[in-house]
């Protein structure tokens, strides 16, 4: 989908901003006007229905939201971001927006408010904040040839689009941090620098689409897809974050305690371990998120704390204490789980939401897996992810606390989304499953 010939760009032309929500899909959608008529007050028109477009490009049948209704897309004017310098292309200025009633209430569906609002809850119920960031793994399709896993070789055969896209996110503001060539085939890995909830899952939603579109310049084709092809290694979208109080002051960190984990900090980490399993639909929810969250892929398969461990559902990372450096502020989590088909601001929200549900029951700090995982002797006992959609969906419905976080709508469009996927991939083999999710993702 990305394929194309680098097209010359027209100085005389006028800007456009682009007012950009993204939705169960997880893919950006919204309307553009010229930038030189957006204003402070600028809303634009939105339709309910649209959030019942699923991963196949359609609108599916028997969701609540009919050809009645209209919704108010309602700019953050903080998250405002201008990338320029891909090649061809002429600047592309987008702002996020909120989803609002027409009398500019937060619409029950909206999926940057059910972040926005978990974010709230963080700080007014129990005075935390947080600074996350997503990193993204995609493999280059086009590329043919040899891959030797992490290699200058690798790294080399991306160019000029590897530095492209760390000038174009500098640029833009984004914060790169590293970019390099991963262990899968013609696999790539792009990571950015912390930032607060809602502008990490808003950069993740950027990094997603600059690197389509400088790949698409450049005549070549990227894609996040959870595995491209049986047996390849899989695409993550992992998500890392601390835990600060008011000032900034990290509450992760006690050396005292196992992992070096606060009461807090484990009681957090805990909610996010129980409600994993039901969670998985909405941080795995294609059909084909089931081949790389599987044992031995360093993804994850069963829903555990792990120290350093790359299995694990939620790792506690490593510091880096050289030269007598402080971990005390680097201590934090990473969420393993999710992938491209999981809408950022939800998979940044349920986290959040679990971790809470943690600290809100006193949960004790779970099991922390140290060394290797053992499944069939010491850790056989850890609880399972879903093998499948089907199964996590069902997960999903049977835990009242996680379902109990979305709207009924949001939740009866997400599973007909889901239903319909199921039914137009479950014939086709698993080649093809992988196939059709390549391309749209
Ligand atoms: N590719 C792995 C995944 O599917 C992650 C590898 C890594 O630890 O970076 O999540
Ligand atoms: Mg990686």
């Amino acid at each position: 989908m990305h394929a194309g010939a680098p097209r010359e760009s027209a100085p005389e032309l006028d800007e456009l901003i682009f007012i950009a929500t993204t939705d169960i899909a997880a893919r950006t959608k919204g309307r553009s006007m010229r930038l030189a008529d957006f204003g402070p007050d600028t809303s634009l028109g939105w339709v309910p229905a649209n959030l019942g477009i699923g991963s196949l490009g359609h609108i599916v049948d028997d969701i609540p939201y009919g050809s009645t209704g209209d919704l108010r897309l309602k700019p953050d004017h903080g998250s405002l971001t201008r990338v320029d310098g891909i090649p061809g292309r002429p600047p592309l200025n987008i702002v996020f927006a909120d989803l609002v009633d027409t009398d500019g209430s937060p619409w029950e569906s909206c999926p940057r408010t059910f972040l926005r609002d978990a974010v709230a809850q963080l700080r007014e119920e129990f005075g935390i904040t947080t600074r996350c960031a997503f990193e993204h793994e995609f493999v280059d399709v086009s590329a043919k040839g040899d891959h030797h896993p992490f290699s200058l070789q690798a790294f080399r055969n991306a160019e000029p689009i590897g530095s492209a896209l760390m000038s174009v996110l500098h640029r833009a503001g984004l914060e790169p941090e590293t970019w390099l060539p991963e262990y899968g085939r013609h696999q790539y890995e792009i990571t950015v620098a912390p930032t607060d909830p809602l502008a990490a899952a808003d950069r993740a939603i950027l990094v997603r689409d600059i690197v389509y579109d400088i790949f698409d310049a450049h005549g070549r084709e990227a894609s996040f897809a959870p595995v491209v092809a049986p047996g390849e290694t899989g695409n993550g979208v992992h998500v890392h974050f601390g835990l600060d109080d008011a000032e900034g002051r990290t509450l992760v960190f006690d050396p005292a305690r196992p992992g070096r984990l606060s009461e807090l900090a484990g009681s957090f980490a805990a909610g996010i371990v129980r409600h994993g399993p039901a969670m998985a639909a909405l941080f795995a929810p294609l059909a084909t998120s089931y081949l790389r969250l599987a044992p031995h892929n360093w993804s994850t398969a069963r829903a555990f704390l792990g120290l350093q461990n790359r299995e694990a559902l939620l790792r506690i990372c490593p510091t880096n204490e050289i030269d007598g450096r402080d971990p005390s502020r680097q201590l934090h989590f990473e969420f393993r789980g999710g992938d491209i088909g999981a809408n950022p601001w939800i998979l940044l929200g349920m986290i959040l939401r679990a971790g809470m549900q943690g600290i809100r029951e006193g949960l004790e700090t779970p099991e922390i897996v140290e060394g290797e995982l053992d499944l069939d002797g010491r850790h056989a006992g850890l609880a399972r992810l879903p093998r499948d959609l089907e199964e996590a969906l069902t997960m999903l419905r049977r835990d009242k606390v996680v379902s109990g976080w979305f709207s009924p709508a949001f939740l009866a469009t997400f599973e007909a989304i889901k239903r319909d996927e199921f039914a137009s991939v479950q014939a086709r083999s698993l080649a093809e499953q992988c196939e059709v999710y390549t391309g749209v993702y």
